[in-house]
């Protein structure tokens, strides 16, 4: 086994034959977790002729490891995803009932993977609500660790938020209604930076034209505001050389248009913005909950979340995974939709720097959905035959080209 290892400058070593962890995940994980490493063997056979492979490693998690360890999450599986450096999973069921904490979230704390990435494009075929989906094409990164995803909450009749009311009262001459839960949202400078500089050096690396930072600064200053006011430090610090605010950039446009291009816009108004100047927005970076919601309404514009890609990127370790949750009711039937999973397969191939691989599969997906060879969640929108979840990887294996043959 040969484990993909990080160097003393953080830059990534990446053996012929790496080891790539592999949750299949509940409902439907299996079916899209089979078909997307075939999709992904096949390019990679294809894009390197046998020079490099990947050695998959299963690792257990949600009901199936429950039902072996009695665990959802065994501490030989997060053992096992540290070893592997990168992993992709397919989607976990939330345990339900107190006291148990949703897998994805435990993984994000546990290996500190700060950055939710969601690439949003359209592949013209896919049946999209909005005129003009092929003006989408944008890149989320929301922070992933902090604001009120850190769980700090109250009940509003608990002993903790009758304290805090008091000590609000007491010491701040704040005053909340008798009745009200508490929740806190912290949105700290280190953990701002961090996501907007990785945000920023996406946008340098893939030739992007802008990055921008969404935020509710208007109202929550001191958080939302205060995140736009660090990334506009970030970038002024550490990319100055490459980067222009966009008043720069609309003083002088001509001569600043090679630079990525930072700008902010307040949430509500982005909501409208994306819909109506689409093509003015490119990378974006954001706090959790904005990002929450601002990703899936994006994703909506181009078709949903059956194949929208997605990844968890920290400064050390990645999990790769399909956005969609288990889809229960299609477990087991070979009929679900396993784009969301190919395609994160393929940006962890970018991501490891078999960009080859990770092209071919992306032609050859758009080339399916441009003939209208779909599985049956689209299939019926469309009014034409549907796949299987499986002869869907035939047939984006068969429409794989070599670019350089
Ligand atoms: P869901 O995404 O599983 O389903 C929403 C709808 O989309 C359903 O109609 C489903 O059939 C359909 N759908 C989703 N993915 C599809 C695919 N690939 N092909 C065809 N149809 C697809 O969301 P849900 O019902 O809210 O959640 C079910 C379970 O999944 C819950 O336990 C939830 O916690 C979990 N979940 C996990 C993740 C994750 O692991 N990343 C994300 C979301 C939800």
């Amino acid at each position: 086994m040969a484990f993909i290892e990080i160097d003393s400058n953080s830059k990534m070593k990446v053996p012929d034959n790496p080891t790539i962890g592999l949750i299949e995940g509940d409902g439907i994980g299996p079916d899209i977790s089979k078909t997307a490493v075939r999709v992904l063997n096949s390019a990679i056979e294809m894009a390197y002729t046998g020079k490099v492979s990947i050695e998959w490693q299963k690792i257990v998690a949600g009901d199936e490891a429950f039902e072996t360890t009695g665990k959802h999450l065994p501490q030989e599986s997060l053992d096992l995803l540290k070893k592997c450096i990168i992993s992709i999973k397919g989607p976990l069921t939330t345990p339900i009932g107190e006291g148990f904490r949703s897998l994805n979230v435990t993984m994000r704390q546990y290996f500190d993977l700060y950055a939710n990435v969601r690439p949003v494009r359209y592949f013209p075929g896919v049946p999209s609500p909005v005129k003009e989906p092929e003006k989408v094409n944008m890149v989320i990164f929301r922070e992933n660790t902090e604001d009120l995803y850190a769980g700090i909450e109250w009940r509003y009749n608990s002993d903790e938020a009758k304290r805090l009311r008091w000590y609000l009262g007491e010491n701040f001459g704040v005053k909340l209604p008798d009745d009200a839960g508490i929740g806190i949202k912290p949105i700290s400078k280190f953990k701002s930076t961090r996501l907007v500089r990785k945000a920023i050096q996406y946008a340098i690396q893939e030739h992007r034209k802008s990055v921008t930072l969404v935020h509710k600064g208007n109202i929550m200053k001191y958080t939302e505001g205060a995140f736009k006011e660090w990334g506009y430090e970030v970038a002024k610090e550490e990319f100055r050389d490459y980067t222009v605010t966009e008043d720069e950039y609309n003083a002088s446009p001509g001569t600043a248009s090679w630079k990525v291009v930072i700008k902010d816009r307040i949430t509500d108004n982005m909501f409208q913005q994306v819909l109506t100047r689409t093509s003015d927005y490119d990378v974006i970076a954001t706090t959790n909950l904005n990002g929450d919601y601002l990703s899936d309404a994006i994703a909506a514009q181009v078709g949903g979340l059956g194949i929208a890609p997605g990844a968890n990127i920290g400064d050390v370790y990645a999990i790769f995974e399909a956005v969609h949750g288990t889809a229960p009711k299609y477990a087991g039937m070979d009929i679900a939709n396993p784009t969301s999973l190919i395609l994160s397969g393929s940006m962890m191939l970018r991501h490891i720097g078999w960009t080859e691989a990770s092209d071919i599969i992306e032609s050859a997906v758009a080339e399916c959905y441009r003939e209208q060879k779909v599985t049956q969640d689209l299939a019926r929108i469309l009014n034409v035959k549907s796949l299987k979840c499986s002869e869907f990887g035939e047939e984006v294996i068969k429409r794989m080209k070599n670019p350089s043959s």
